[in-house]
């Protein structure tokens, strides 16, 4: 632990992946094809991102005493990050996620979050040090919201840069938005952020200069195969995304949001963290599954 440590607060899950040539309607059942098994969770995932870019990270999440946190915590140590504060809970079972990823890539996911519904502010009073100590706090809203503003406010009072991944979109209070270094939103999540319908790059910019509007910095949206519209300092950039044939785009933006993390950690100016985010991300998905997809370091740079 230390000030590079990349603090990851947010999610575990179990990911239950099937390949299908359509995703399923509601009230329709599909035979699909193949079955995949791996560990997932927007925490984790951007976790093990910026663990396989060689970066010190620690990992808060909670898991349940059954065999699928038993794995996870096992995937992560095997991953160098380390797990010494993810929290056990007894009363719940360990987040699962059903995707069903189709013939062009596409997914549905449909998440029973378990405990890390029960990650609470008390849980965090545990390793505020950690929190306070890191480099950068990275987090995501699939935990309660009242702990990431905790966190956020703790990392922000004691100059940890504060990165925020607000997925899935959800409403974000003055408060969180006060302490924020960097957020870095897709369509959906712009829109949901900014109140601006995110189409294209002229609308990514316009979400963009609505939230730059509420007193945040740094603005990444993520555009999918359209690259990246990015507002720094009131300033707009376009980054184009790199061209491959995607596969699966399950865990593209965790990929790139874990990246981009080791990036600004490692000192880069944004600009060239997004590139270096861009890659790796375009490389995950050309591949199959959550964080089985997510590249090293080597095999991009
Ligand atoms: P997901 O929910 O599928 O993980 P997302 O919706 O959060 O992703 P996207 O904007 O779709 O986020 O993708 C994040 C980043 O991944 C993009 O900014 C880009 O760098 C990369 N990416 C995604 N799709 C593609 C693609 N088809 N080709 C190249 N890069 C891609």
């Amino acid at each position: 632990m230390n000030n590079k440590t990349i603090v990851v607060l947010g999610s575990s899950n179990t990911d239950m992946v099937i390949k299908s040539p359509k995703l399923p309607l509601p009230g329709e059942t599909i035979i699909g094809g193949a079955f995949f098994m791996n560990q997932g969770g927007k925490g984790a995932n951007q976790a093990v991102a910026a663990a396989r870019m060689g970066a010190d990270v620690q990992f808060i999440s909670k898991i349940g005493t059954d065999i699928f946190g038993k794995q996870s915590i096992k995937g992560y140590k095997d991953e160098g990050i380390n797990v010494d504060k993810i929290f056990i809970d007894e009363s719940a079972p360990s987040g699962i996620a059903l995707i069903s990823v189709d013939g062009v890539g596409e997914n549905s996911i449909l998440v029973a979050p378990g405990a890390n519904s029960n990650l609470l502010p008390a849980d965090l009073d545990k390793v505020i040090e950690e929190i306070k100590q890191a480099g950068i706090l990275l987090m995501q809203l699939e935990i309660p919201m009242a702990s990431i503003e905790y966190a956020a406010e703790a990392a922000f009072n004691n100059n940890v840069k504060v990165i925020l991944n607000p997925a899935p979109a959800g409403k974000l209070s003055r408060k969180l938005i006060d302490c924020l270094f960097l957020i870095v939103v897709n369509e959906s999540e712009a829109e949901y952020v900014s109140g601006v319908s995110v189409s294209d790059e002229a609308t990514a910019i316009e979400a963009a200069k609505k939230i730059s509007d509420m007193g945040v910095k740094n603005i990444i949206v993520t555009l999918g195969s359209d690259g990246v519209i990015a507002m720094i300092d009131r300033e707009v950039f376009k980054v184009p995304a790199i061209k491959v044939e995607a596969i699966d785009t399950t865990a593209a933006g965790d990929t790139f949001c874990g990246v981009l993390s080791v990036g600004i950690m490692e000192g880069m100016p944004v600009i060239e963290a997004i590139k270096l985010a861009n890659k790796a991300a375009a490389l995950s998905v050309t591949r199959m599954g959550a964080q089985k997809s997510i590249p090293y370091r080597n095999e991009f740079e």
